[in-house]
């Protein structure tokens, strides 16, 4: 059922912002919840009505610029449709964040030819992207990526092993980041990002895996065997792909990680207060007793905490202003604040919560997977240390809004 956004939040949204906000509601009310038991029961397929619904509207392209067909909306609107999915189903917010992270590299690092051409398609929901640095081994370590690239006249050609890529098995187009020199070369210019065809010859994923949770969002493995990209494929510079997955995973990844653990966090709490208000305890309801009142509370407190700085974040972005420590906080304090919720939560249901309470079950285990993507938690901390120490770092916000200064007259309004 469509809600109404908190007064809290009232001085980052538009008018634009709350008609956004009816319309998820609205759309995840009659789309995403009728298929959230399916997606449980048939743990091992793969949701694609859902993705294509959200493409047809156009949601994949909530960023991209009005000139190439997109809803030019900004960052603050991908939150609301990110979160507001979330509150329905972990599982439908993930796959609509996961395209944006490549969308978003493509709009940042793209040439006016690779812009023309995919742009309008990822706009009009025609292709999804995927963006593929994870490897099996390398995991967080960008450095240790081991996929290469080899140069063979007009052509790269790329072998290697993505793994835990988001929407691996819905993508037409996945960027991916590649090895182009020798292991002694510094990262930083030892790597470079590919657009790379999904029905290129020598390009396969893996049959779609349950995991833990997030049924029907698929994270798979992507195996590429002397794949060959033409010259033109090659997204950003040679050498620049570590700066490409970064600014991606800062700018869009951390945002919307941020945005789907609160989408889960706001469900958790919302249950929980209907729980203890139906259950029948002495005289009157569990919600009467003060003991259980104080925690669901602190649920309630870290739910508020978690949802300012998720917006305040990509509000900060959408005006121009440096906000990197904003946008890698949002992600590791949304997702630790949502995950110490899931377990008073949990405890809060008794045994029901463990042995029947299946909306339970799911919210608790989907809250565990927006741990690891867009950088664990140990990695943001590493970056919030230097910023505590005041050592210098790129800032990939204050560069996007140079940018966009420079692309003046901007198409995307704040
Ligand atoms: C739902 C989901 C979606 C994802 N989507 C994508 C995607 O679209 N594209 C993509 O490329 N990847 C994606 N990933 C992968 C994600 O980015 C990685 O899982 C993450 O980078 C961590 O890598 P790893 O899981 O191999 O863990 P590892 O890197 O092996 O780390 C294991 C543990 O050790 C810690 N650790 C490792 N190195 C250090 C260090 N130097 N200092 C301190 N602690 C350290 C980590 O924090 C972690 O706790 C996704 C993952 C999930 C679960």
């Amino acid at each position: 059922m469509p809600t109404t956004p908190p007064p809290a939040l009232e001085p980052i949204l538009t008018p634009a912002h709350h008609r956004l906000w009816h319309e998820v509601d609205a759309f995840a009310a009659e789309y995403v919840a009728p298929r959230v038991q399916l997606m449980e029961d048939d743990r091992h397929k793969v949701e694609r009505r859902i993705p294509q619904l959200m493409a047809e509207r156009g949601w994949f392209g909530v960023t991209i610029p009005a000139q190439y067909g997109g809803m030019a909306a900004g960052h603050v609107a991908k939150t609301v449709m990110v979160h507001r999915t979330g509150v329905v189903s972990g599982a439908a917010a993930a796959s609509l964040q996961a395209s944006q992270i490549p969308v978003g590299a493509l709009q940042l690092w793209g040439n006016p030819e690779q812009k023309n051409l995919w742009l309008p398609q990822a706009a009009a929901g025609e292709r999804l992207l995927s963006i593929a640095v994870t490897e099996p081994e390398a995991g967080g370590h960008i450095g240790g990526i081991e996929t290469t690239a080899q140069h063979d006249g007009e052509w790269w050609v790329i072998t290697g092993e993505k793994a835990h890529i988001g929407n691996s098995n819905l993508a037409h187009l996945h960027v991916v980041i590649a090895r182009t020199a020798p292991p002694d070369v510094h990262p930083s210019r030892a790597l470079t990002a590919f657009l790379v065809e999904h029905d290129r010859k020598g390009i396969s994923v893996d049959k779609h895996k349950a995991g833990l949770g997030l049924n029907g969002f698929t994270a798979g493995r992507l195996r590429m065997d002397h794949v060959r990209v033409p010259m033109g494929n090659v997204l950003g510079e040679v050498g620049k792909g570590m700066d490409v997955a970064q600014s991606a995973s800062i700018l869009y990844g951390r945002a919307n990680l941020a945005a789907v653990s609160l989408g889960i966090h706001e469900a958790l709490v919302s249950k929980t207060a209907q729980w203890l208000a139906a259950r029948p305890r002495y005289e009157g309801r569990l919600s009467d007793l003060d003991v259980l009142r104080d925690r669901l509370g602190a649920m309630q407190a870290r739910f508020q905490t978690a949802q300012s700085i998720t917006y305040e974040a990509v509000h900060l972005l959408d005006t121009g202003k440096s906000c990197d420590p904003q946008l890698i906080g949002a992600k590791h304090t949304g997702h630790q604040l949502a995950a110490d919720t899931a377990r008073e939560a949990l405890e809060l249901h008794g045994a029901h919560g463990v042995t029947s309470d299946q909306l339970m079950q799911r919210l608790f285990r989907d809250i565990q997977y927006t741990y690891p993507p867009a950088g664990t938690a140990e990695f943001q901390r590493i970056h919030l240390a230097r910023t505590a120490l005041g050592e210098p770092a790129i800032s990939w916000s204050e560069w996007l809004a140079a940018e966009r200064a420079w692309a003046r007259p901007d198409p995307t309004p704040a």
